[in-house]
């Protein structure tokens, strides 16, 4: 068909083609998000290779859009950074993205939508819900001097062509995309200005380069009214003719949205934002927006997503899964930095605007940085209290919250000594005296019984085997409520925890376990250890080298024998997870 070198699409990007080209899908307006995000991340990316390694100053960067309403073609074009002919083939060709099988997956089945695709790795292919045919010219800002050539990539959906294309402008004298759209006979209405118009404007709202639209304006011309009746030395009449002019229109004025004051953004603001930005489906459970200013200036806005991120949902700590946005003076710098929120917070979502850092901020100088450990600790504890209100003031969505994240947060205290502390306060665990709701420590050490000076555990795979213990027999006598530690996260976190308000966390499946007694329990004890110590001695011949010790004890009320582990040793169920984790 195209003249050029002819390429096969990997497989699971013919099966995302497929379903695309053949969708009925009637939300095909997500195509030019997609690709309005494209170019955004492109001048983004030509940004900061320009400061991290070039030497040449980046042009002014931006994005325009245009149509030709003759070819019926739609174009896009960006001077960001561009690509050569084997990221062309890399990018415009394979999918680089673990987890996009699921999706094409979902969505053969229905489960998932054509409007999530950009957060599948796969947003480009979209521009197949309105086109037939997509022809995309590129130079990279990476490229060399002798390689300095424009490349073509062509698709018609089959199968594509890659090309020299010497020919061809492009508005960027360095580098730049030019993706062209020749449209589906059902989607000429993206020809349409003012139906293009809104679109560009709701996707272009957060984007911080400007977006310009080739635009029809009506001008009046002053002409000549010839047809006027004339008398001699009468100045001519004049008349307005209106004519239409095309000029590129710039679409996104307003500020960024984490530069405006608090109060003049609106919820559904941030909304729009964090879902445009984040390329999120859900609405976010909590947003901390707030300014510091004095020795250190930054802005930071972070949203906690009610559901949890896609790309986390296989590795908790998954490196793709970061995103927090750091730039520098309104400069996009990285979102992927480790260091800028701990990693108990992984899955937070946001924006960090620095007025102190440096421009050519790298990761090493980030590590060193005493201004980040302020923005870094500032940001943390503003998180931390937006979460601190949820907890008080809407405990459906801090249960969501917990359901979701907890498991980051017991991760936190075990390896994060600057928070344990404040992280204990966020924990909760089932319970015997729980019910239907986890309970936090705090709670637990207000139901304690007069006398109780421990906080009591146990750990077992579930409620019912942490339930059906031997050893919570004695427990449910007392009226001591004990806490099930379900998963080994919990059994790590219960051991990192230590105490709580002063009490300390106890095993009550361990040696060891010394409930206090009245003077009577105190005698009945000591006459049992006489009685029963023959037995003890005879058990532990028996035994033999499969037990440690015998111990004659006044944990059990109806069990006559119980196994536990020693006072330093691991549970069953630790010592199975850790089994596991080595094979
Ligand atoms: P994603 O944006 O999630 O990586 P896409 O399918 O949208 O997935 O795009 C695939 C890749 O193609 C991008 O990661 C980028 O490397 C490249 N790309 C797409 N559009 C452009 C562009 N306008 N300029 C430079 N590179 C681009
Ligand atoms: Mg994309």
């Amino acid at each position: 068909e195209e003249e050029g070198e002819q390429f096969e699409f990997q497989a699971e990007v013919g099966r995302v083609m497929d379903i695309i080209v053949n969708s009925l899908y009637s939300n095909k307006d997500v195509f030019l998000r997609e690709l309005v995000s494209n170019s955004a991340d492109a001048c983004d990316k030509k940004r900061f290779l320009a400061l991290t390694e070039g030497d040449a100053e980046p042009e002014p960067m931006n994005l325009r859009i245009s149509t030709d309403k003759e070819a019926r073609t739609l174009t896009i074009e960006d001077n960001g950074v561009g690509m050569l002919k084997e990221e062309l083939q890399e990018n415009l060709g394979r999918i680089a993205r673990s987890g996009t099988a699921n999706f094409v997956k979902e969505l053969k089945s229905g489960e998932s939508d054509v409007s999530l695709i950009g957060q599948f790795g796969v947003g480009f292919y979209s521009a197949f819900l309105v086109a037939t045919k997509i022809e995309v010219y590129s130079r990279s800002f990476k490229a060399t001097p002798e390689e300095q050539k424009t490349w073509k990539w062509t698709s018609t959906g089959g199968s594509y062509s890659l090309k020299e294309e010497p020919d061809v402008q492009l508005f960027g004298l360095q580098s730049g995309t030019k993706i062209v759209l020749t449209l589906r006979e059902e989607a000429q209405e993206y020809l349409d200005s003012g139906k293009l118009s809104d679109l560009v404007k709701r996707y272009s709202e957060f984007i911080t380069f400007p977006i310009e639209l080739w635009n029809e304006k009506v001008q009046y011309d002053q002409v000549v009214d010839e047809s006027a009746p004339k008398k001699e030395g009468d100045k001519p009449k004049m008349k307005s003719v209106p004519r239409s002019v095309f000029e590129w229109e710039v679409m996104n004025k307003m500020k960024p949205i984490w530069l405006r004051n608090p109060d003049v953004v609106n919820e559904s603001e941030y909304t729009e934002f964090y879902k445009t930005t984040f390329k999120a489906f859900d609405e976010p459970l909590s947003v901390t927006h707030f300014k510091v200013e004095g020795q250190i200036e930054f802005r930071a806005l972070v949203f906690i997503p009610s559901t949890m991120p896609f790309e986390l949902t296989r590795d908790m700590f998954s490196a793709e899964g970061r995103a927090m946005r750091l730039y520098v003076k309104r400069v996009f710098i990285n979102d992927k930095f480790e260091d800028l929120i701990p990693r108990w917070l992984t899955f937070a979502r946001g924006v960090v605007d620095s007025e102190d850092l440096p421009l050519n901020v790298g990761r090493e100088i980030l590590q060193k940085s005493r201004t980040l450990k302020i923005i870094r600790k500032r940001v943390v504890r503003k998180v931390l209290d937006s979460i601190d209100e949820l907890r008080e003031k809407s405990p459906a969505k801090y249960e969501n919250f917990w359901n979701s994240y907890g498991k980051y947060f017991k991760v936190g205290l075990v390896e994060d000594m600057d928070y344990k502390d404040e992280l204990k306060r966020f924990v909760r665990f089932w319970s015997s005296k729980s019910g239907d709701n986890m309970t936090s420590l705090d709670e637990y050490v207000g139901r304690m019984q007069e006398g109780q000076d421990k906080i009591y555990f146990v750990t077992g795979e579930g409620k019912r085997a942490a339930e059906i213990s031997p050893a919570m027999e004695k427990m449910r006598l007392k009226g001591y409520e004990v806490l099930y530690m379900v998963d080994p996260l919990d059994e790590i976190c219960s051991q990192s925890i230590v105490d709580f308000d002063g009490k300390k966390m106890v095993d009550i499946n361990k040696a060891g376990l010394d409930l206090s007694k009245n003077e009577d329990e105190k005698k009945e004890m000591e006459d049992m250890q006489k009685e029963y110590e023959g037995l003890a001695t005879w058990l532990k011949k028996q035994l033999g080298e499969r037990v440690q010790k015998v111990a004659i004890s006044d944990r059990l009320v109806d069990s006559p024998a119980t196994l536990v582990q020693g006072e330093w040793g691991m549970s069953p169920m630790m010592q199975r997870y850790m089994k596991s984790q080595t094979t």
